[in-house]
C-alpha cells in the first residue's frame, strides 16, 4: 500500500512521545536536548506549566467561535502587542505564511485607498523565506520552491540581501513596499546589520514606501529583545508578520500594522475562520507575559552571548569544517565548508542526543527554547564538538 502521507517531509526514524523543558523524550525514555525547538517555535520549552494550564483551562470553557463573534483573549493580546511596539492594529492568523499574506494585502490596500493602486510592487531579497503559500513563495523567490507551481506571480522584485544601492535603484513609481527578515532564518541564518535596517527605513521614508518586516522566525524574543528590529532602534516597520514563537507551540501568528495601514483593512477586506482562536489566544497571552517578565530577556542575552563565545571557540577548533558562526541571539548558525554537509552534521548530533536543524547556504541551524541555561549550552557545545569531528572524517 502507498504511504498515506505525502512525501513533502523526510523525518528520521525517531518518534518523540513527550517534551519537558529543553528536552524531548522517545517512548523508551531516551532524552534529546532540543536545540531547534520545532524551528524556533517552542520559545518557553516543552510543557511550560503556565502555558499548559492556560490551554487546559480554555479547553474546558470554549474551543472555537470564528471571528463572527468577539473571541476571548484577542483584544487583550492585541493590546499587549500594540502597547509595547510600533504597532496600533493587529490581525491574528494561524501561521507565518498567513501573517505574510495579510501583510502584503495590507500594503497593497494602503496604496489602493490612497488612490495609488498602481503602487503594488514589493522589493524582496535573495535568500528570503516567507512561507509556502502561493504569494509567499513568490515573495521568497526561491526557484526550488517555485518550480512546478505555474507562472510567477507579478509584483515582486528581488534584490541582493544587504545591497543598499541596488535596493535604491530598484524603486520605481510602482513600488509599494520593502519586505525583509531582520535576521534571515531559512536563507542561512544571516542577520542584517542594524545600519542596513535603518537604511531601509530611510529609503522608505524618502520614497513614501511601506517597510514590512517578516519576524516570523527572528521575533518573539529570539534575538534577546521582543522583536529583532528593536536592536536597530529607529528602524521601525509599518507592517510586521509574526508567528512561530508567539504561540510557543500552539499554531498562531499575527500581522501588526500602524494605524495608517491598519485602518484600511475594514470589514470584507480580509478574514480567517481560525485566526485568533480562543485556544491560541489563551496560550499567546501566557507566552507574551512570560517573555516580557522582568529579567527574561537579560537571561536570553546572557546565555546567547555565552553560546556565541562557545561557538566561536568551536569554529576555531574545527576551522577545516566551520567557515563562520552566524546569527543573532538564540538564532544561530554554523556555515560549513564545502564538502561538509549541514544535514550530515545534524545527523551526527542527533545520534549523540542533540537536535539541531539545517538552513540554506549549507548552514547548521540552532534555535533552542529561550529558557536554556549555560549548562544546556555547554552540553550542546560538547556534543557539537564530537559531531563536527565525526562529520569531518
Ligand atoms: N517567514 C519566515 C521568516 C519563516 O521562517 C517562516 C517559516 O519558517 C515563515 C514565514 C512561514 O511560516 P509558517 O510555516 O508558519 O507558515
Amino acid at each position: 500500500m502507498a504511504a498515506p502521507l505525502m512525501s513533502t517531509y523526510a523525518p528520521p526514524d525517531l518518534v518523540f512521545e513527550r517534551g519537558e523543558g529543553v528536552r524531548l523524550y522517545t517512548g523508551d525514555n531516551k532524552a534529546y536536548l532540543d536545540f531547534i525547538s520545532g524551528i524556533a517555535v517552542n520559545a518557553l520549552g516543552h510543557g511550560h506549566p503556565k502555558a499548559v494550564a492556560a490551554l487546559k483551562a480554555q479547553a474546558d470553557k470554549l474551543w472555537h467561535l470564528s471571528n463572527m463573534f468577539k473571541v476571548p483573549g484577542q483584544v487583550e493580546l492585541a493590546k499587549k502587542y500594540t502597547e509595547t511596539s510600533f504597532a496600533d492594529r493587529v490581525f491574528f492568523t494561524n501561521s507565518g505564511a498567513e501573517a505574510v499574506e495579510a501583510s502584503l494585502k495590507a500594503a497593497r490596500r494602503y496604496f489602493y485607498d490612497k488612490g495609488e493602486p498602481h503602487r503594488y510592487r514589493v522589493i524582496t531579497f535573495t535568500g528570503a523565506f516567507h512561507g509556502r503559500t502561493y504569494g509567499a513563495i513568490n515573495a521568497g523567490g526561491n526557484p526550488a520552491y517555485l518550480k512546478g507551481f505555474g507562472p510567477r506571480m507579478e509584483g515582486f522584485d528581488q534584490i541582493e540581501f544587504g545591497d543598499h544601492e541596488a535596493t535604491k535603484a530598484a524603486i520605481t513609481e510602482e513600488t509599494a513596499a520593502i519586505l525583509v527578515e531582520p535576521v534571515q532564518g531559512e536563507g542561512g541564518v544571516r542577520a542584517l546589520p542594524d545600519v542596513c535596517l535603518r537604511g531601509l527605513r530611510e529609503l522608505c521614508d524618502e520614497h513614501g514606501l511601506l517597510l514590512i518586516y517578516d519576524e516570523v522566525q527572528c521575533g518573539a524574543g529570539r534575538t534577546g529583545k521582543m522583536w529583532a528590529h528593536e536592536w536597530a532602534e529607529t528602524a521601525q516597520p509599518d507592517i510586521m508578520a509574526v508567528a512561530k514563537g508567539v504561540g510557543g507551540g500552539f499554531p498562531m501568528g499575527a500581522c501588526l500594522t500602524t494605524e495608517a495601514v491598519g485602518k484600511g483593512m475594514v470589514v470584507g477586506t480580509h478574514g480567517s475562520t481560525f485566526g485568533g482562536n480562543p485556544l491560541a489566544m489563551a496560550v499567546g497571552n501566557v507566552v507574551f507575559d512570560e517573555l516580557n517578565a522582568p529579567g527574561f530577556f537579560d537571561k536570553v542575552n546572557q546565555v546567547s552571548n555565552f553560546m556565541h563565545q562557545q561557538l566561536a571557540g568551536l569554529a576555531d577548533r574545527h576551522e577545516g569544517i566551520v567557515e563562520e558562526v552566524r546569527g543573532k541571539g538564540l538564532l544561530m548558525g554554523l556555515k560549513l565548508r564545502e564538502g561538509i554537509v549541514n544535514k550530515a552534521v545534524a545527523g551526527e548530533a542527533r545520534d549523540r542526543g542533540l537536535l539541531i536543524g539545517a538552513a540554506g547556504d549549507n548552514v547548521a541551524r540552532m534555535a533552542p527554547p529561550l529558557i536554556i541555561t549555560e549548562d544546556d549550552a555547554s552540553e550542546a557545545i560538547g556534543i557539537l564538538d564530537d559531531a563536527l569531528t565525526a562529520a569531518g572524517k
